[in-house]
């Protein structure tokens, strides 16, 4: 197991190299800066205790799941209402970089709607509550978390 600082670092030397049509999220975040409704979003305390638990890598992955299942088809089950207002940190970045459903993804990030997602969208949508998730938590390193195995 990687210590989960390098594994931040490295997912962020990832992203910059990485072409995207989509817009980062460094670029989006003064956008979702200025709407009442997405900067009312934040990290619990416990979503936090949970990043520092996990790392960014696996919640990034878990961020790729719940994008498949409920927003990559052509037409997702309950499009519009999928994305729960908080449960888990991946919901919460969701809702607060316009990734929670295919309207939003319209609206904010010019996907349109009526087709299925890209693995590139798949993963530029991943990076973008990634950057959230980074950005929101803060300093994880003060928040005690069951030391790494290795
Ligand atoms: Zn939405």
């Amino acid at each position: 197991m990687r210590r989960q600082s390098q594994c931040w670092m490295k997912w962020q030397r990832k992203t910059r190299r990485r072409a995207s049509e989509m817009i980062g999220y460094d670029e989006l975040k003064p956008r979702l800066t200025r709407s009442k409704f997405r900067s009312r979003f934040h990290l619990s305390e416990a979503d936090r205790a949970y990043l520092a638990e996990r790392g960014l890598s696996t919640i990034r992955g878990q961020a790729k799941k719940i994008i498949r299942d409920r927003l990559s088809a052509a037409h997702p089950f309950n499009d519009g209402a999928q994305t729960p207002m908080r449960g888990h940190a991946v919901f919460v970045a969701q809702h607060a970089t316009g990734c929670c459903c295919r309207g939003c993804l319209a609206k904010w990030h010019g996907i349109p709607e009526g087709r299925e997602l890209t693995e590139d969208e798949i993963e530029s949508i991943a990076d973008v509550i990634a950057g959230w998730l980074t950005d929101e938590a803060g300093d994880l390193s003060k928040i005690p978390h069951t030391p790494d195995l290795f």
